[in-house]
């Protein structure tokens, strides 16, 4: 197969990038670990591969099947999540430009907007993106200079599942002349595709669902503007964050399984969560796939199926949630997700610790589950003992 463009998830995601070898027929592309590649004159290139940092072709395959399965025209591939969105602002925007972002994105993303790239000139405001008079006046006002030229969203949004409209939000943003960037991390593109339905810009960690095996780090930008890629593609070689060989292979091999793994997980937390709210130590369960989760009915639109976070709220407040964090066995206190095991984080101390204390601090009562895809009859067990323990 070799033109996979218009087939299915599933199968895109098998065989998009991934040609047999064709020097040996080896089934699976070869690693190429290598920094560089002989020449056959001075500038003579073997199909225009030159030096690593460049170009790799594993690193190659994977740009090829992450643009497959988000539907976009291009895709760049890092080193993190993290760099990938350090290089996309620092591709597209300019100093005395201006962000809005949502009031509960990712930690590590209010860091680098907020302290790192504030430094260089990029200002911010966080807002709560459900709230349309909030968000558009803050749009509006774009910053000191009036430069509002991003809009960054997560949705489901971590920790606190919110779900944002992105077709209703594209459209706020490009009515101010803003790109819409959606993180899709949560989502994964199995079960969202933020450029179709008017995003300008999906980033990801890989080193969640897409490498799936919690075992390689990385991050990814997929669009499908030329003159935005070639600016992105320039940063990409220039700074250098790219995904290492070693890294890239891994996380096209994840990749391939995403759509079985995104089933089970979304299916093990589906019901995870309806045993969580039959509980009485529970104060609240926060998963889209509930009925009664504020974001459902928009939740079910704009995605085919509910993921696998969950966050968890207690009655017992923050020693309730200290305690059920330290006492499972199947769940795996750490921090990250999207892995295949089960995790246990309790953001407010590990993934959201650089945020307490801001606007963007997380409920000490809150405990976030990343459902893995062991049997579920066994994670229910391991949380009734945890919570057992109260
Ligand atoms: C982990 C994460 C990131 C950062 O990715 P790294 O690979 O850790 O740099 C960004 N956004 C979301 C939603 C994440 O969960």
């Amino acid at each position: 197969m070799t033109d996979p463009t218009n087939t299915g998830f599933n199968t895109r995601a098998v065989h998009a990038g991934q040609t047999p070898d064709p020097t040996t027929g080896s089934v699976i592309p070869p690693l190429y670990q290598t920094t560089t590649f002989a020449q056959d004159g001075i500038g003579k290139l073997r199909n225009g591969y030159e030096y690593g940092r460049g170009t790799n072709p594993t690193r190659d395959a994977l740009q090829a099947q992450l643009a497959a399965l988000e539907g976009g025209e291009f895709a760049f591939s890092f080193a993190s999540g993290l760099a990938a969105e350090d290089a996309l602002i620092r591709a597209l925007l300019l100093p005395g430009d201006h962000i809005i972002m949502g009031n509960d994105v990712y930690g590590g993303t209010y860091r680098l907007i907020n302290r790192v790239l504030s430094v260089w000139g990029i200002s911010n405001a966080a807002v709560d993106m459900n709230d349309g008079d909030a968000l558009r006046a803050a749009v509006a006002a774009g910053g000191p200079e009036g430069k509002t030229k991003m809009v960054w969203v997560e949705t489901p949004s971590n920790p606190m599942m919110k779900i944002t409209d992105i077709t209703a939000l594209a459209g706020v943003a490009h009515d101010a002349g803003a790109l819409l960037v959606v993180d899709n991390t949560f989502a994964s593109p199995y079960l969202q595709n933020p450029l179709a339905l008017g995003a300008d810009v999906v980033v990801h960690s890989t080193t969640k669902y897409i490498g799936g095996h919690s075992d390689a780090s990385g991050g990814a930008i997929i669009l499908s503007d030329a003159e935005a890629a070639e600016k992105i593609g320039f940063v990409q070689f220039a700074v250098g964050a790219v995904s290492a060989p070693m890294e890239a292979w891994l996380t096209t091999r994840g990749l391939k399984t995403l759509g079985v793994r995104m089933d089970r997980h979304s299916s093990n937390a589906q019901e995870i969560a309806e045993w969580l709210l039959t509980r009485p130590e529970v104060e609240k369960v926060l998963y889209p796939g509930l009925p009664g989760h504020p974001g459902h009915e928009l939740a079910a639109r704009q995605m085919r199926g509910f993921g696998g976070m969950i966050s968890v709220q207690f009655k017992g407040g923050e020693t309730a949630a200290r305690k059920v964090a330290e006492s499972t066995h199947v769940f795996t206190l750490a921090e990250s997700l999207g892995g295949i095991e089960s995790l246990m984080n309790y953001p407010s101390e590990m993934t959201h610790a650089s945020v307490k204390g801001t606007e963007l601090a997380v409920p000490e009562n809150l405990i976030r589950l990343s459902v893995g895809i062991e049997d579920v009859a066994d994670l229910i067990a391991d949380l009734e003992q945890a919570i057992g323990s109260l």
